[in-house]
C-alpha cells in the first residue's frame, strides 16, 4: 500500500518530522519531485539534519530510500549528504536511484542565478539551485536522464548539443563565460562514477515491492500553494507538489494510493515572493520566527527568515483539498502556548466580497484577511501524549480549524522529536 506525506501550504510545515516518523512502519520512502532547493529538518536520536535530497527514511535500517524519476537529482549534492550523515554516526543508507530521474547540471545552477541577476527586482526569489532551469530543459527534451550517462557515444555528441545551444545564451543574454564540451564531459563522467552504485529501475523495484505487500511512502517537498498548476502561479516550484503526482514521479500505479497525510503547521511562513494574504509583520512577526519551528523559521536549505503568518484557514482548506487529504497532520502547534490570543484568518475580502474559496494570483493579491480571534492556552504543551490532557483552547484552537478545512485532523505535533506526536 502506499501513503504520502505532503504540504498543504507554501512548504516547511514539518514533513520532514511526520515521514521520519511515519517511516518507521514503512518499507520504502520515496522522493518524487522537486530537489536540492527546499530542506527537511529532522530531528531523532543521531542529532539534527537538514535534508535536501535524500528520503527522510535513511535514518531507518529496515528503509529503501528511493529517488524516483519524477526528481531533479544533483549527484554531487546527494554524494555530500551521504557522507555528511554517515559521518554523524548514521549506518549507510539504503539508497536507490531511478534510472529514468533527470540530472541538475553545473549550469542549470549558473543559470538559474544569471536569470535572477538579469530579473532584477523582477525576481523570483529562486534559491539558485537550478531547479527551474532544470525542469524547462526536461520538458524542452534537452535534460539528460541518467540512463544516459551510460552511452558514451550519445553523451559525446549531447555534450556538444548543449554547449552549441547554451553558449548563445551564455554570450548573447546573459554576457558569461562559455561552457566548454571537455570540461562538460568530464564532469559527467564524474557524475557517472559517483551514481553508478545506485542506480536501478526503481519502478520495477516498487511494483514488485507491492505485490509483496510493502508500505511505501511518497515524500513530497514544499505544499500545495507551490504546484505550478494550482498554486500561487508565478510564484511556484517547477514540479507538482501534489500527492496524485506522487506516483508519477515515483514510477507507481495512481490506484495503489490509499493515505495522503497532508501536512498544515498551526500557524503560516512562507519563503520567497508571492501573495501571503495572513501575512504578519514587525515585532509581531519577529517573536513567531524566533518561536517557530525548532530553533526559529529560517530556511533550511538558505537561511533566509521566513515570511510569517495567522493560519489561513480558505488557503489549508484548498490545499487540503487539492492534495486529497485522507489525514491532516497539525504541527508546531506548541509554539503558539506563548500567545492571549490567536487571529486565525478565516476569509479573504476581495473587491468588497468575502470569500472561503482559494482564487487565482490576480485576485488572491487583492485580497485581505478576515480574522477571528481564538483564546490562548498560555502553557507548554510539549510532552503531552494524550488528545485529552491537551488544555482546552488548545484543543477548540484545533477543532476550529478542522471545522473549517474540512479534513480530519488525526495528529498534532507538539515538539520536533519523533516522540512528540498526539494521535487522534
Ligand atoms: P518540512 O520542509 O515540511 O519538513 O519543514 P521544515 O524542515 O521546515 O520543518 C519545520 C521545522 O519545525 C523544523 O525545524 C522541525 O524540526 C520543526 N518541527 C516539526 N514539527 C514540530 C513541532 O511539532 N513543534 C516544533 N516546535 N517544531 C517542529
Amino acid at each position: 500500500m502506499v501513503k504520502a506525506v505532503v504540504g498543504a501550504n507554501w512548504g516547511d510545515e514539518g514533513k520532514g518530522k511526520i515521514t521520519d516518523m511515519m517511516a518507521a512502519k514503512a518499507d520504502i520512502v520515496v522522493r518524487f519531485q522537486g530537489g536540492a532547493n527546499a530542506g527537511h529538518t529532522i530531528v531523532n536520536n543521531y542529532g539534527k539534519f537538514a535534508l535536501h535530497t535524500l528520503p527522510s527514511g535513511v535514518f531507518y535500517d529496515h528503509v529503501t530510500n528511493i529517488i524516483g524519476n519524477g526528481v531533479a537529482l544533483n549527484i554531487p549534492i546527494l554524494m555530500n549528504e551521504i557522507k555528511s550523515i554517515e559521518e554523524k554516526g548514521v549506518p549507510a543508507p539504503h539508497i536507490l536511484v531511478s534510472d529514468r530521474v533527470q540530472i541538475v547540471m553545473p549550469y542549470h545552477i549558473l543559470f538559474d542565478q544569471y536569470e535572477e541577476e538579469r530579473l532584477g527586482k523582477a525576481s523570483f526569489g529562486s534559491t539558485k539551485s537550478g531547479i527551474a532551469p532544470f525542469y524547462s530543459d526536461k520538458y524542452a527534451k534537452i535534460g539528460y536522464q541518467l540512463q544516459e550517462l551510460f552511452d558514451e557515444d550519445l553523451l559525446k555528441e549531447k555534450v556538444k548539443r548543449t554547449c552549441d545551444q547554451k553558449n548563445v545564451l551564455l554570450e548573447h543574454l546573459y554576457h558569461k563565460p562559455l561552457l566548454n564540451e571537455e570540461d562538460l564531459l568530464a564532469t559527467l563522467h564524474e557524475y557517472r562514477d559517483m551514481i553508478s552504485p545506485y542506480v536501478c529501475d526503481t519502478s520495477a523495484f516498487l511494483w514488485n515491492a507491492l505485490k509483496e505487500g510493502k508500505t511505501v511512502l511518497l515524500e513530497g517537498q514544499l505544499g500545495t500553494l507551490k504546484d505550478p498548476d494550482h498554486g500561487i502561479y508565478p510564484m511556484v516550484t517547477s514540479s507538482s507538489t501534489l500527492a496524485p503526482y506522487g506516483c508519477i514521479g515515483a514510477g507507481i500505479p495512481a490506484q495503489e494510493l490509499k493515505q495522503v497525510i497532508t501536512v498544515c503547521k498551526a500557524y503560516s511562513s512562507a519563503v520567497g515572493a508571492g501573495a501571503f494574504v495572513s501575512e504578519i509583520f514587525g515585532d509581531e512577526a519577529d517573536e513567531l520566527r524566533r518561536r517557530g519551528g525548532d530553533g526559529g523559521e529560517f530556511g533550511a536549505t538558505t537561511g533566509r527568515p521566513r515570511r510569517m503568518g495567522w493560519f489561513d484557514c480558505v488557503a489549508s482548506k484548498y490545499g487540503c483539498r487539492m492534495q486529497g487529504t485522507t489525514d491532516v497532520a497539525f504541527t508546531v502547534v506548541d509554539v503558539l502556548g506563548y500567545l492571549d490570543e490567536i487571529p486565525v484568518c478565516v476569509g479573504y475580502e476581495i473587491d468588497g466580497e468575502v470569500t472561503t474559496d482559494f482564487p487565482v494570483t490576480s485576485k488572491l493579491e487583492k485580497a485581505k484577511p478576515v480574522l477571528k480571534t481564538l483564546p490562548g492556552w498560555k502553557c507548554d504543551i510539549r510532552g503531552i501524549k494524550k488528545y485529552e490532557d491537551l488544555p482546552e483552547n488548545c484543543r477548540k484552537y484545533i477543532e476550529f480549524i478542522e471545522k473549517e478545512i474540512g479534513f480530519p485532523i488525526t495528529m498534532i505535533s507538539n515538539g520536533p522529536s519523533r516522540d512528540d506526536i498526539i494521535y487522534r
